[in-house]
């Protein structure tokens, strides 16, 4: 069951230890995902087609589907199961829709009006994780916000299932998003494949999604490799959770487990007011344990977590934002008086009755999100992801007169006298 830490005992050392993950210290993952890109730039369609059949164990006659495919495949899930992914869908619009907001011109000083104005990135890569799990609802979060921010061109990349195709409910998503393509190609060569384009795959200007660490390592080396950018590092899931005497161990435990069953290398880190708290938890873990299909996955992952117990929620808190969670539930009563005191954190869940899975699939806000750390400096995914703001400025001779000594006064403290130049001669 978890390991057992107590916050009191721990040097910071210890404390950097623990909040350490997915470091890939002896650079194999590195050295993997290098020779992918490699080979993927060298040899394009050809080498995605041997990679199928390595990894993902499935001959290609072709490295896409299109709409008559998508459509036959769409038509294999149940109604029930379309309407879910519609309420989602649509939960997921409401939420993004309003982060497109236009804003205000600034006149900095009379006849000086500056401001920004919002453009879609125009072609942008989704990719879909498909290893161990397919995830529609992974492409329900990348695609909404791609259509909101008007991309032209959206280019969808998941592992081929052992059929050669995707599941039907990856099928039914492309739908409801109006996306006509998918390319059946998955890890670290789908994003050389989107970042430098082959005969199949298109090229796109920025890479978004989750994915394993041959993915998320994949992504953080193509951009300083080629110019394309990524919205950020999205690896192997992890959940921090808040719990004090107010808690319900088998909610804990659930939520946990939750996050374990994703792969072996996803963590879920329990903080605990109380030694009492962990070991009820720990036998939830257990009982739940026996019951769950993805058990053996769960179980891995949930060996490599822990579990801190602290003195009062300050110092459960402390030690979140040192740790910054991907994911942060707070299952105390107390969850209103804490939320000042977080500060990092990619999503967090308020509350007993708020699990991780209500983000993760429905309730409207992005579940692609900063992990190993990266939330003290990263925001989740949004419809901000797939925009630039270009800055604007108008000057009338009434601004003119009022900046341009100024202007020139700063050119010429530089040396830049054909900057100050551009000035002088408009006046
Ligand atoms: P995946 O699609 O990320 O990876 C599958 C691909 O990995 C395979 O197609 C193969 O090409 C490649 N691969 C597998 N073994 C390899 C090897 N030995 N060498 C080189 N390449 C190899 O799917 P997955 O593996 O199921 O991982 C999904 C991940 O996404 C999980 O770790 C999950 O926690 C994470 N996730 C993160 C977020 C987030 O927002 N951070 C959200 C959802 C999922």
């Amino acid at each position: 069951m978890l390991k057992q830490y107590s916050y009191a005992g721990l040097t910071a050392t210890d404390i950097e230890q623990l909040v350490a993950r997915n470091t890939d210290a002896t650079h194999t993952i590195q050295d993997t995902v290098s020779q992918i890109i490699n080979d993927v730039r060298q040899r394009g369609d050809q080498s995605l087609q041997e990679f199928a059949l390595k990894f993902d164990k499935v001959k290609l006659e072709k490295l896409y589907l299109e709409r008559e495919d998508i459509e036959a495949l769409a038509a294999t899930i149940t109604r029930d199961q379309q309407r879910a992914l519609e309420i989602a869908f649509q939960n997921i619009h409401k939420f993004h829709s309003s982060q497109l907001r236009k804003e205000r011109v600034v006149e900095t000083m009379p006849g000086v009006a500056c401001w920004r104005e919002v453009r879609p990135i125009e072609k942008v890569g989704l990719y879909i994780p498909g290893g161990s799990a397919v995830l529609p609802s992974t492409l329900l979060m990348l695609g909404v916000p791609a259509r909101i921010a008007g991309c032209k061109e959206i280019v969808v990349c998941s592992p081929p299932q052992h059929t050669g195709k995707i599941n039907g409910f990856v099928a039914y998503c492309l739908q409801l998003l109006k996306i006509e393509k998918i390319y059946l190609v998955g890890g670290a060569q789908a994003i050389a494949a989107m970042a430098y384009g082959t005969k199949s795959v298109p090229k796109v200007d920025k890479i978004f999604g989750p994915g394993n660490q041959f993915v998320t390592k994949a992504k953080s080396m193509i951009q300083s490799m080629v110019n394309v950018s990524i919205d950020m590092p999205a690896g192997p899931s992890e959940v921090l959770v808040v719990a004090d005497h107010t808690a319900q161990p088998a909610f804990v435990a659930a939520d946990l487990l939750a996050q374990a069953e994703h792969g072996p290398d996803s963590q879920a880190v329990l903080v605990a007011t109380s030694a009492t708290i962990i070991k009820q938890v720990n036998a939830e873990l257990k009982k739940q344990l026996e019951v769950l299909p993805r058990a053996e996955i769960a179980t891995m992952a949930i060996q490599n977590s822990y579990a801190v117990e602290v003195a009062d929620l300050h110092e459960a808190l402390d030690f979140s934002n040192q740790y910054a969670p991907e994911h942060l539930i707070l299952e105390t009563d107390e969850w209103k008086n804490l939320l000042p005191r977080i500060t990092n954190a990619g999503s967090v869940f308020l509350g007993h009755l708020t699990p991780e899975s209500a983000g993760d699939y429905a309730s409207g806000t992005n579940h692609t999100l900063p992990t190993s750390g990266y939330a003290r400096s990263y925001s989740g995914v949004s419809v901000d992801s797939f925009v630039k703001k270009i800055t604007f400025q108008h000057i009338s001779p009434d601004g003119l007169r009022h900046i341009g000594s100024t202007v020139e006064t700063l050119a010429e403290l530089e040396g830049l006298h054909a900057h100050k130049n551009a000035i002088s001669i408009r006046k």
